[in-house]
């Protein structure tokens, strides 16, 4: 990982530019006011804000920044590129109080920027996991604890979340508020494609679930069975594994209105592993296509901590 940190645009600015432009802009630049892509012509001179551009058809300055989640920080764009590269290069995540040693940037920053990449690698994309001949486990799990709310039932204190993970494909994990089948069924149901074969252990919430799909296999892990042909749940529970890792080791858990945002950073790590041939560097690169249009103020994000 520290050889590839050696690469210009984590270190020289105007290849930083460079570096973002070419994938925020494949087609060359696009006013973010306007929408235009023609008469727009690149600012030169000394003193001239780098990578500026003006727009000669709405007659606005704009650089690649604004409208993204680097706009309105002051943090020079190679520092932005390193912060996102150890992010996606560090299997349990890491944490703000590394960021801010490593890159130099104060605490209070590095918090900032880390809230600003995982909202960027928040997947926009709806469409369902699985399809035909593929399998997908489905499993739930709690984490941490929810502050406000009194100790009951076992468990009614944690926060919970449920995941669904492609065998050889990508994860999708949200935040729920209940367990049961009337909770889960319909989440399900909107996530997956319906020529999916779902895999589960034996919970009484997953038991409607063949009516929906292709086929429903279960283990059933009361009677110790863990394994039965391609009834299986170990790639789902791998993945809460490395999760709660993260969670418990390096972010030392978190409150329930992020809770989101770190599962968006663990679903996005698993969905462009290297075992699907995206290494370290495709990741980084991937990252930045999710930049656009996921500007998260200051003040959002500290009002909900
Ligand atoms: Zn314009």
């Amino acid at each position: 990982m520290a050889s590839n940190l050696s690469q210009p645009h984590f270190h020289d600015e105007d290849a930083a530019f460079a570096y973002v432009e070419a994938r925020v802009w494949p087609e060359g630049p696009v006013c973010p006011h306007c929408g235009g892509v023609e008469r727009i012509s690149k600012m030169q001179g000394k003193s001239t804000r780098k990578g500026l551009y003006k727009c000669y058809q709405c007659r606005k300055p704009f650089t690649v920044r604004m409208g993204t989640i680097f706009e309105s920080s002051h943090v020079p764009l190679h520092i932005w590129l390193q912060a996102m590269y150890l992010v996606v290069g560090s299997k349990k995540g890491i944490s703000s109080n590394q960021l801010h040693r490593t890159l130099g940037v104060t605490l209070k920053t590095a918090w900032f920027m880390s809230h600003r990449i995982r909202e960027a690698m928040r997947d926009g994309d709806l469409a369902p996991l699985g399809g035909e001949g593929k399998f997908v486990e489905v499993d739930e799990t709690y984490i941490g604890h929810i502050k406000s709310k009194p100790v009951g039932r076992a468990f009614h204190h944690k926060m919970k979340v449920l995941s669904l993970v492609e065998r050889g494909g990508k994860s999708r994990s949200l935040v729920i508020d209940r367990i049961g089948a009337e909770a889960l069924v319909p989440i399900v149901k909107a996530n997956l494609d319906r020529e999916t074969h779902i895999m589960t252990d034996e919970a009484h919430s997953y038991r409607y679930l063949a009516h929906h799909f292709a086929a429903h296999s279960h283990v059933n892990h009361r009677r110790d069975e863990y394994v039965r042909g391609e009834a299986y749940t170990n790639t789902v529970e791998g993945f809460f594994s490395i999760f709660k890792r993260g969670m418990r080791g390096v972010y030392q858990f978190c409150g329930e209105r992020h809770l989101h945002r770190y599962l968006a950073e663990f679903d996005f790590r698993y969905s462009n592993r290297e075992a699907v041939g995206c290494n370290d560097e495709d990741r980084a690169s991937r990252l930045l296509s999710g930049i656009v249009g996921k500007r998260l103020t200051y003040q959002t994000t500290c009002a909900r901590a």
